[in-house]
């Protein structure tokens, strides 16, 4: 049975018969012939063995992948599917301009929009929706009461946040557990504050 794809470190390589078997199931016209063409053309670059055999690294498989379904799927030319793998096109969402440039890799790092819309306009966030809390909350204007607002109290006394939600330059699994047990304290320590009777 051939390798799954999951189950392979990344650093190791396969024989072009198993980039075959992997590759049939998705492509069945594809064949070692077609695999040579596409390697002639430039589109993948797998090494070479001492022994002289190609060997296909996960990186070559996933081009071989991407190749193979944009020819299949919108008929398009290899040169302009070779500058899809080697180009990218970057969208400026201030200008709206566009602008291509040379990429040998992309890092997609997505889902980190602070979903805030819901919370009461009393609860101050920044421009992105980021609750402020602290000093930020001073800052901003926002805190009305004689003390000072607590490291994670937010513009509302006794309603703190904590973790990603929360404007700070730290967005860590770590930070977010950390100031999780931080605002369990404050809750506490604010609760006592409000059951103690200011002397007067
Ligand atoms: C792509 C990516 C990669 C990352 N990689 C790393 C990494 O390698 N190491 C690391 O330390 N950190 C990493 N982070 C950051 C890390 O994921 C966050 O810092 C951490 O998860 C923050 O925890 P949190 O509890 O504050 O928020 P979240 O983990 O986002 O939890 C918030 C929860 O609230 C839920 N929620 C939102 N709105 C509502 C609502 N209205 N009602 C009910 N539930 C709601 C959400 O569905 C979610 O489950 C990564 C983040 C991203 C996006």
């Amino acid at each position: 049975m051939a390798d799954s794809a999951d189950s392979r470190p990344r650093g190791t390589t396969r024989s072009i018969g198993q980039v075959l078997a992997l590759l049939r199931d998705d492509f069945p016209d594809v064949s070692i012939s077609k695999i040579r063409f596409l390697e002639s053309e430039g589109l993948i670059a797998p090494q070479r063995a001492a022994s002289g055999y190609r060997r296909y690294a996960e990186t070559d498989v996933d081009r071989l992948r991407y190749v193979l379904a944009v020819q299949r799927e919108h008929y398009v030319p290899l040169k302009v599917i070779r500058e899809h793998l080697e180009q990218i096109d970057i969208l400026d969402r201030k200008t709206q301009a566009t602008s291509r440039h040379d990429c040998g890799g992309l890092f997609v790092f997505i889902g980190a929009d602070a979903e805030t819309e819901w919370l009461p306009q009393e609860v101050a966030r920044d421009a992105r929706g980021y609750v402020l809390t602290g000093d930020d909350v001073i800052e901003a204007g926002r805190w009305s009461e004689s003390r000072d607002p607590y490291l994670l109290e937010s513009s509302v006394p006794g309603v703190f946040a904590c973790g990603d939600v929360r404007l700070s330059p730290i967005k860590r699994v770590a930070s977010a557990v950390g100031e999780g047990s931080m605002a369990i304290a404050f809750v506490h320590q604010y609760l006592k504050e409000a059951e103690t009777p200011v002397a007067g």
